[in-house]
């Protein structure tokens, strides 16, 4: 990975331009962890980076950075800026690009996230990023009230490192977002979900979510539900305590997934009817919601005699001609009323004596 960056910087370097890489990827690297993806940034501006890179893309949405795919590795390569005003304490409305690497440091969030590699693999570190990370501190960068009150999403970028990283927020940082939190209101709920489910997904999504909590942020973002949450392996298993729904953003199958982990939260996980309703996965985690073992509820539902209607040892035309009738809608009824009778194991699953038992009950 670093060696496909290393040869971009090279390439940049050689029509002339400036170029390192920076952010997550370099923070990630001196920590020890993976990344997915690798930011640049460069003093050549983006029509002069499609001039070195004709495959580049430039995204309708963004100004002044470039997407390139190489090697399957998702570089985005951005032109050195300052950010000028700043609308709705979100994007900056104005930006003016610079020859100088410093001046866009100064523009980014963190000290951790300002830290550099050149295409030796030097680190350049400006605005002591690496102390920070030794430190295990996020600090903003320059003034952190002034920060905040640009965009307030770096309040939640902030959480987020917080918590993925398990770093503390710096005293000034920490006080800064008490008094700005509630900026976080004019926020998009999307651009808040995605942060939101970087702080769950976490392994350390209990300290982020009480940190959450510690600052009152969860008021802001309108989220009252979250100090219940107990259980945190299961994304949708928290948005489904949280109950927002109408709030914040889900596709068609989340908010499916959500509404089916709500309803059987409020049953018995254990009975075979809503085990065999709500399959395992949904059962398991409403039954981890509330403290119940998934163990138990993977052994229940293993047991279970039938896993859907298509299990059952009989056709409908079965019953149909032993009750000496055609075929109907009547069928559905007894067919619910035996998946009830073979799940609480009134009936076996076999044939013979599912026949003996619609004509005994059924036969007029
Ligand atoms: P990750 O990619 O792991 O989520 P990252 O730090 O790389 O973390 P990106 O969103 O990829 O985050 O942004 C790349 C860099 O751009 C950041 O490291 C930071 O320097 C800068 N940056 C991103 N978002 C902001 C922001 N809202 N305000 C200031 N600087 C930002
Ligand atoms: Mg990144």
């Amino acid at each position: 990975m670093l060696k496909v960056a290393k040869k971009i910087l090279e390439e940049i370097e050689e029509a002339g331009y400036e170029a390192y890489i920076v952010g997550g990827f370099v923070r990630d690297y001196l920590l020890g962890i993976p990344s997915n993806d690798i930011d640049i940034c460069t003093s050549a501006t983006p029509k002069e980076l499609k001039q070195i890179f004709p495959d580049s893309e430039v995204p309708k949405d963004d100004y002044g950075s470039v997407i390139l795919m190489k090697k399957n590795i998702h570089f985005e390569i951005t032109t050195f800026r300052r950010e000028l005003v700043y609308k709705n304490h979100r994007q900056p409305e104005k930006i003016e690009y610079v020859r100088e690497l410093y001046q866009d440091l100064l523009r980014r969030d963190f000290t951790i996230n300002a830290i550099c590699m050149d295409k030796e693999g030097n680190i350049i570190d400006y605005l002591n990023g690496k102390g920070d990370l030794e430190k295990r501190r996020i600090v903003a960068i320059g003034d952190s009230d002034l920060k905040l009150s640009q965009d307030a999403l770096r309040i939640l970028r902030a959480v987020r490192f917080a918590t993925t990283l398990d770093f503390t927020l710096d005293g000034a940082l920490f006080s800064s977002i008490i008094q700005h939190k509630t900026l976080l209101r004019s926020l998009s709920y999307e651009r808040k979900r995605e942060e939101l489910d970087k702080i769950f997904t976490s392994s350390n999504a209990k300290a982020g979510i009480a940190l959450l909590i510690e600052m009152g942020l969860d008021v802001e973002l309108e989220l009252p539900h979250l100090a219940n949450i107990h259980y945190t392996d299961s994304l949708m298993a928290i948005w489904a305590v949280l109950d927002v729904l109408d709030l914040y953003p889900f596709t068609a199958n989340e908010k499916d997934l959500i509404s089916s982990i709500q309803e059987a939260s409020l049953c018995r996980n254990l009975d075979p009817f809503n085990l065999y309703k709500y399959g395992l996965y949904v059962s398991s985690v409403a039954g981890e919601m509330k403290g119940e073992s998934a163990l138990e509820i993977a052994k229940a539902y293993n047991a279970l005699p039938i896993y859907s209607r298509r299990d059952i040892d009989i056709s409908g035309d079965d019953i149909s001609k032993a009750l000496g009738r055609e075929p109907g809608e009547y069928l559905k009824g007894i067919y619910e009323d035996l998946e009830r009778a073979i799940l609480y194991h009134h009936l076996e699953n076999k044939k013979e004596d599912i026949l003996k038992y619609c004509v005994f009950t059924y036969q007029e």
